[in-house]
């Protein structure tokens, strides 16, 4: 596979980041993933602008603009024949030398790696037709979720206990209230409305999750942005979450309580439809 590292483009093995990159050793740095469809990239102008907006943030420079970005992940495609599959994107605070809490001078270059994953037959995924199984856990990550960072310990921690439970994900809950899956946004559905966690410091401001709200309305769905609790989640009709790798996933089924009649939920399923769809359609 070949690997893009600081403006070059390598064989994975011989790609090479510092150990004393604060990416290694303050997991100061942001990331993105971006779906590839058809060789093609999905959303890639919303995935550019979270990319800014997190490392503006954290007032870490950017040091590619948005169509070096494009014509790397480009590159990455063809050079690793993706079809279909995953750019994943990072781009740390740099090497300043020394450990130290404080950043260094913001003149230090900023690190970019990224790599493709490839994920063949990754839109027709068989579970998007038995749906998830979810697991609650408390939320204890910090609290600027709104910035994607790559502290993920604790998401892999709650991935964890829902495999060693069997299911497939866990549900997050803090105060009472759902504020979102380990890697991904969640939502409940009554009737015509989706439901799903206003926006806020609490959460990740999911890609998907704009575009398939923004689709839900055009087809006359009504969206209400708001939390709900995990007895309100169970007595749904339905249940997904979204993510850019996982697009629309119908959940079934919540700490062992089937949602609906256990099978996927209508307006997940049609969700889903209209968002690939569409975003076959604009892919770049
Ligand atoms: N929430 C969290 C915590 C995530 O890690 C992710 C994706 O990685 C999402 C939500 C979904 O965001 P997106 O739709 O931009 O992939």
């Amino acid at each position: 596979r070949t690997v893009y590292v600081n403006g070059a483009y390598l064989p994975e093995d011989q790609a090479t980041v510092s150990i004393f990159d604060r990416g290694f050793v303050m997991a100061d740095a942001v990331y993105e993933v971006v779906s590839v469809l058809d060789g093609k990239l999905i959303d890639f102008d919303g995935h550019q602008a979270r990319l800014t907006r997190s490392l503006d943030a954290l007032e870490i420079g950017n040091p590619l603009s948005d169509a070096e970005y494009l014509a790397m992940f480009r590159e990455l495609v063809s050079r690793n024949e993706i079809t279909d599959g995953m750019i994943y994107l990072q781009v740390t605070r740099g090497n300043p030398g020394d450990r130290d809490f404080a950043y260094p001078d913001p003149d230090t270059p900023q690190t970019v790696v990224a790599f493709t994953q490839a994920k063949p037959g990754l839109a027709d995924s068989p579970a998007a037709r038995t749906g998830w199984k979810v697991i609650t856990v408390p939320d204890e990550r910090w609290g600027r979720r709104d910035i994607k960072t790559t502290q993920l310990l604790y998401p892999s921690m709650a991935k964890m206990a829902a495999k060693a439970q069997g299911a497939d994900d866990a549900w997050l809950v803090e105060d009472g209230k759902i504020t979102e899956g380990t890697s991904n946004n969640a939502y409940i559905v009554k009737g015509n409305r989706i439901i799903t966690r206003e926006l806020s410091h609490d959460i990740l401001h999911g890609i998907t999750r704009a575009a398939v709200l923004r689709l839900a309305r055009e087809s006359q769905m009504q969206v209400e942005e708001r939390g709900f609790s995990v007895e309100e989640a169970q007595q749904a009709d339905e249940a997904f979450v979204t993510s850019a790798s996982a697009f629309v996933m119908p959940v079934v089924e919540i700490d062992g309580a089937a949602i609906g009649d256990g099978a996927v939920g209508t307006v997940a399923a049609r969700l889903r439809e209209i968002y690939l769809d569409e975003m076959r359609r604009t892919a770049i």
